[in-house]
């Protein structure tokens, strides 16, 4: 049953106030946080049992990403798919998060609940100085190097340091051991799981003087110690001029477009994300023209004819689908 004619979807933004985060995700990217606290993640589009995302505009406004999935999952999401596989989450990180580590398919689906694994990647989009990441172990690093630095509390000196640049990639794939610094705003693509094992917190105590909960056995057994420090990714050209791939992967492409006034985006039967880290991006299409201000994103369903996404200036749209 087809719904109707297809078109780009705004969903309400869902935010998290994890204590590493701060007031970026509206001094920067003009989120609409409450106006006291510190606000950690915004979740732009996700539909997981955690959260599923509210449309805002059009004839589906108040329903839910899930709601749509549930009434006609081919017209969102294209043929033979019935879940929304990925997660866009903006995130201000204003102290280092703790280090963890996301299992693969296979490990996440034998939990309970069942969830799926989680490989992921950064944009950074801002990077204040001295701003630093951890991106996969450094060479040598074996489970029992791994073992003995969490019991020592020194599992920092074991993580591939990299201080990132506004526009840079990374990507972590399942099984890296990984946390973003201090310092940061980052556009995440990620598979649409929630289960992360913490496998280090610095040593942090909370105001009550305690630790958060560790998960060092699954850490352990999860990593993937072949895997190596992680680069930093080398965009690579693609058929579309303005278009560069940071990440291609059997759970997601992720492509940057700037440097171009007018480009094709969405049309090819996949559901597509889009979002501008830096604003100035009109979508248009049969009847509609979409504009996204900075930190603002859209779903394209998979139905969806192909658009024109029009940039101004410095403009950036990230685009990211399954292939
Ligand atoms: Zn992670």
């Amino acid at each position: 049953m087809m719904l109707q004619a297809a078109y780009p979807l705004r969903c309400q933004p869902f935010f998290r106030d994890y204590l590493w985060g701060g007031r970026g995700l509206q001094t920067r990217l003009g989120k609409s946080i409450p106006e006291n606290g510190i606000w950690a993640e915004s979740w732009e589009l996700i539909d997981h049992p955690e959260h599923s995302s509210r449309i805002l505009n059009g004839s589906l406004a108040g329903k839910t990403l899930g709601d749509v999935i549930a009434r006609d999952a081919a017209w969102l999401l294209g043929a033979n798919r019935t879940s929304l596989p990925l997660l866009l989450k903006y995130l201000d990180c204003q102290k280092v998060l703790s280090v963890q580590v996301h299992p693969n398919d296979a490990y996440a689906l034998k939990m309970t609940p069942p969830d799926l694994g989680k490989t992921e990647a950064w944009y950074i989009i801002d990077c204040q100085p001295g701003g630093v990441l951890y991106a996969g172990l450094k060479p040598g690093v074996g489970p029992a190097e791994l073992m003995e630095a969490t019991s020592n509390g020194t599992v920092h000196k074991c993580l591939h340091e990299i201080h990132p640049q506004a526009g840079d990639c990374i990507f972590i794939p399942a099984g890296t051991v990984h946390a973003l610094g201090a310092g940061l705003l980052v556009a995440e693509i990620q598979q649409a799981s929630n289960t992360t094992f913490r496998l280090f917190d610095w040593n942090r105590l909370d105001a009550r003087g305690k630790s958060r909960e560790l998960h060092i056995p699954q850490s352990i057994e999860v990593t993937d110690y072949q895997s190596g420090p992680r680069p930093i990714q080398v965009p690579q050209p693609t058929s579309q001029l303005g278009r560069m791939r940071l990440v291609s992967c059997d759970k997601f492409c992720f492509d940057r477009i700037s440097d171009v006034d007018s480009i094709g985006v969405g049309g090819d039967g996949r559901f597509h994300f889009v979002t501008t880290p830096t604003g100035g991006v009109t979508i248009e299409g049969d009847g509609f023209s979409e504009q996204l201000k900075v930190g603002e994103s859209l779903l394209l369903p998979a139905s969806l004819a192909r658009c024109q996404a029009k940039l101004t200036g410095e403009a950036e749209l990230l685009d990211m689908f399954v292939e």
